[in-house]
């Protein structure tokens, strides 16, 4: 790759003919028309937060230095935006009035400052790295620079790496928080829509994996349109609202993709899930809410994923305490498992330390967890009965 650096360019030039949407938030093009300052594999803009875009107008002020910009040659004398579009867009907005800085105390607009401070902001001189290199060469850029403000993750270098006809439709379908459905997918997916998080569950989905999504996107780069991703993410959004009745917050991030690879063929009734969620919410020893919907697709097979309280010590060691003595009254082995055996455990008195808890009645089939279900085994048995 080849990089040149190049001190000459002002604000005054990268702000010529700039171009901001508002409505997809984002600034488009500068440098009179040459330079693209959103490609399509960008994130949008998030320095409009009245905090980081003042402070790169504050920076320029007081003339201190806002970083190294670079930009990626795409054809004579035709830029893109590598690095530097969140401070790009935050001085193009500046100049084009969008918002007003605090300079001596007062909230001034562009137009509103000094004319040697108008000036000052122009006439700033940028360093920018024009970059002219291949596909891997510029995916090493983005893994290595990462620079200045929040560091790109790995869905948005992905995008970038990727770009195409494909990067840019699926951006359009689930990395725009003007889509319709948003909310609806909001219940299921975790994270933020411009930081591409729907965007990265959707792929994950569609590939059968995060290890899978470069791959996918590779494949798919060219593709003029994404039908694949689409309906295999709509079934798996339609397939989770056909089975549950009751949307809850821990549904959010959990890994559907993979659920609805593993139960879609499996036929579920929606009234006694609905029900059976509804007792599992309700029922205190549940530890964990998450595992809930594979307990339920699963066909309530594997309490492990509910994380079942156990017996508190208090509850164990006076279930010892109180076993070990009639025990002792009756001459026969403190585990009511070894006192009905034949071999020399029939008599022997365990020590606290050597049994376990065990429920009467197995939590699954209906028992509670407190002294009244408790029984103290010892670990030999303990652990044949659990294997059961
Ligand atoms: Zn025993």
């Amino acid at each position: 790759m080849n990089t040149s650096l190049r001190t000459d360019l002002t604000i005054r030039d990268i702000c010529e003919g700039f171009v901001y949407n508002e409505l997809e938030g984002k600034g488009l093009f500068g440098l009179n028309g040459k330079l693209t300052i959103q490609p399509e594999y960008q994130r949008n803009y998030i320095y409009a937060d009245g905090k980081k875009d003042v402070a790169v107008i504050d920076s320029l002020l007081k003339g201190y230095p806002i970083g190294v910009l670079y930009f990626n040659k795409v054809g004579t004398d035709r830029y893109e935006v590598l690095d530097g579009q969140q401070r790009i867009t935050s001085f193009g907005r500046y100049v084009t009035h969008k918002f007003a800085v605090k300079w001596n105390g007062i909230p001034r607009n562009f137009d509103g400052l000094a004319e040697d401070l108008r000036d000052k902001i122009l006439n700033t001189k940028l360093l920018v790295y024009i970059c002219d290199g291949t596909e891997s060469e510029i995916r090493e850029w983005f893994e290595t620079i990462n620079i200045a403000g929040v560091p790109l993750n790995e869905q948005e270098i992905w995008n970038a790496v990727f770009s195409g006809p494909f990067v840019t439709e699926a951006k359009r379908e689930f990395s725009n928080s003007q889509n319709a459905n948003m909310q609806k997918w909001s219940a299921f997916i975790r994270g933020k829509v411009n930081r591409q998080d729907y965007l990265h569950t959707a792929l994950s989905w569609v590939a059968r994996g995060e290890n899978n999504i470069k791959e996918y996107m590779s494949t798919h780069r060219q593709d003029t349109n994404i039908n694949e991703l689409r309906n295999y993410f709509t079934s798996v959004i339609d397939w989770i609202d056909s089975v549950f009745v009751h949307i809850e917050s821990e549904m959010q991030g959990l890994p559907w993709g993979e659920l609805y690879e593993k139960y879609h063929n499996t036929p579920y009734d929606r009234d006694d899930v609905a029900r059976i969620q509804q007792e599992l919410y309700a029922d205190p020893y549940v530890k964990s809410r998450k595992g809930v919907f594979e307990y339920i697709l699963g066909g309530c097979q594997l309490p492990q994923l509910l994380e079942i309280r156990y017996f508190e010590d208090s509850v164990k060691k006076a279930k010892y305490a109180q076993q070990t003595s009639e025990a002792q009254a009756h001459n026969i082995s403190n585990c009511p498992l070894c006192a009905m055996g034949k071999d020399s455990n029939r008599t022997r008195i365990y020590k606290f330390s050597e049994m376990d808890a065990d429920h009467v009645t197995a939590w699954s089939k209906g028992g509670a967890t407190d002294i009244s279900n408790c029984q103290m085994l010892c670990q030999t048995h303990n652990r044949a009965k659990g294997n059961k």
